[in-house]
């Protein structure tokens, strides 16, 4: 299968979109076609564990990968002894015809776990495919959780380094604990006076610049991303929308053939729009509903047809979701557009130049024909954790308790009660104060640290700490550098020693 740019660039293989990460005009990649999956396929896949789900769902699209090379990548990225529950992602029965797929099993307690895990996998494959002898550089721009998943992903990696870029004062504290604190030779952490989009703005301009790739060619460097903007994160995440349908069946919950809604926390669009691609494949998936929390820019998109990111950049108690500018819509205007790349270029140049770009009333309509979208605000968040609590005795996170929120609105709105999955994308014990004083009252966590935080909440709702929470109190601060929002090429050359 060969892979376009969103900007109507030429073809490449599966093994060079991933190594490159970002086409060279600046698009993001997308497979030529959507290879199908039968319903009879999908019935196979409820005997198979994780890894051949996975394995049966990758080789579609990674043809330039062997079969051998993508069953050895699965079973050393979803190895036992790095997720703590030997289903990788189980689902959980909330109430009557709700679900909720947990996603946050994997060594650093999010979703990005799942796909980047696998990534330097399919990376250092790709090099070798592709006669790459310098040194890939991954260059990561994270609201939170894609810098440590990144960061423990590409750790001491031979033939990659990885450096992340994080909003010093936008990211939980565990969050902030779990990067600073990351070993490895090859990891470099770099916190900078902005927001998310500041660090992916800067990110992708490092990726579009001719200068800065020829001061990282003279290291022996090539720039790679692990962002979600790179289709190796992509594929990954579709697996798991068809592991879940899997899982229904064998729990008696639906039929083969019937249709299933899911509701996602969104951000950057990459989980959401990894559904939206099962979907294309053959998954019976009736909606899929995009949650955000305040930063509803993409609520408003689904409604206008206009994505306007003129407004106010809000910090929430759902920090992985504090976004204006979703990079994988743009993956999603491409189908919109008919695959028209000069269209895409247009509206991207428009969202560049004047912040905003409309696709008119009857591209809107075809959107809504499959999505649908809501949001939340951070006291309706912290009153969903509550009730799920309280109600149906699970606790989830705060990205969690958004998409919930956004489901039992579209269900009063719609009357759909298709048999839904909310996708849970992080434990509740990266957000651990947050979580607390939504379950204990808004005092509960006052004067308390993450890790206290963490120990009451054990103690009240008798969900275990993982681990990784407990053995960070006791890692050592590693990386400790700062920078401007427009000096990050410098310090990417600072932290490689030049
Ligand atoms: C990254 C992240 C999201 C948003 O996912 P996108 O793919 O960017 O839409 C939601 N929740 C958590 C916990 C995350 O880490």
């Amino acid at each position: 299968m060969s892979f376009f740019s969103t900007r109507g660039g030429a073809a490449v293989t599966a093994s060079q979109a991933i190594l490159y990460g970002l086409a060279k005009d600046g698009g993001l990649y997308v497979p030529a076609m959507f290879p199908p999956i039968s319903l009879q396929k999908i019935a196979s896949l409820t005997g198979m564990d994780y890894c051949q789900r996975a394995s049966t769902i990758l080789r579609t699209y990674l043809e330039d990968y062997t079969i051998p090379e993508i069953d050895a990548a699965l079973a050393a990225a979803y190895d036992k002894a790095k997720f703590d529950d030997p289903a990788i992602a189980p689902m959980k029965r909330l109430d009557e015809g709700t679900w909720v797929l947990e996603l946050f099993h994997g060594p650093t307690l999010a979703f990005k776990d799942m796909a980047l895990q696998l990534l330097p996998h399919l990376t250092t494959l790709a090099a070798r495919k592709n006669g790459e002898t310098r040194e890939v550089s991954i260059l990561v721009a994270t609201s939170g959780d894609t810098g440590k998943a990144a960061l423990e992903g590409f750790k001491d990696v031979p033939g990659t380094s990885c450096t992340v870029f994080y909003p010093s004062d936008g990211v939980s504290d565990v969050q902030k604990l779990q990067m600073t604190t990351t070993g490895g030779s090859n990891t470099h952490v770099i916190g900078i006076q902005g927001n998310f989009d500041d660090a992916q703005t800067g990110v992708k301009a490092l990726f579009s610049s001719a200068e800065f790739a020829g001061q990282m060619d003279k290291m022996g460097k090539v720039l790679s991303s692990a962002n979600s903007i790179n289709f190796g994160r992509l594929v990954p995440q579709i697996v798991y929308y068809f592991s879940a349908y899997a899982d229904l069946l064998n729990a008696g919950a639906i039929k083969l053939g019937e249709e299933v809604n899911f509701v996602v926390p969104t951000g950057n669009f990459g989980n959401i729009l990894a559904a939206y691609y099962a979907r294309n494949m053959g998954l019976p998936v009736k909606r899929l509903i995009c949650a955000s929390n305040r930063n509803n820019v993409l609520t408003d998109f689904f409604r206008n047809g206009v994505y306007d990111t003129r407004r106010t950049f809000f910090k929430t108690t759902s920090p992985s979701m504090d976004i204006l500018i979703s990079s994988n819509l743009e993956r999603l205007l491409y189908e919109c557009a008919d695959r028209d790349g000069e269209l895409v270029a247009r509206w991207m140049k428009q969202l560049k130049e004047c912040y905003t770009y409309a696709i008119g009333e009857q591209r809107q309509e075809w959107m809504n024909d499959v999505f649908d979208a809501g949001y939340c605000d951070d006291m309706q968040c912290a009153d969903e954790i509550r009730a799920r609590f309280e109600q149906d005795h699970y606790l989830m996170d705060t990205h969690t308790a958004v998409a919930s929120h956004v489901l039992r609105e579209y269900r009063e709105k719609t009357g759909d009660l298709t048999p839904a999955v909310v996708v849970s994308t992080a434990s509740p014990y990266k957000f651990a104060a947050d979580v607390l004083s939504a379950v204990a009252g808004s005092d509960a966590a006052n004067g308390l640290d993450a890790f206290e935080c963490s120990e009451k909440l054990e103690q009240l709702s008798g969900v275990q700490i993982p681990q990784q929470v407990k053995a960070l109190r006791s890692l050592p601060v590693r990386h400790r550098q700062q920078c401007q929002k427009d000096q990050m090429a410098a310090a990417v050359l600072e932290a490689f020693g030049k």
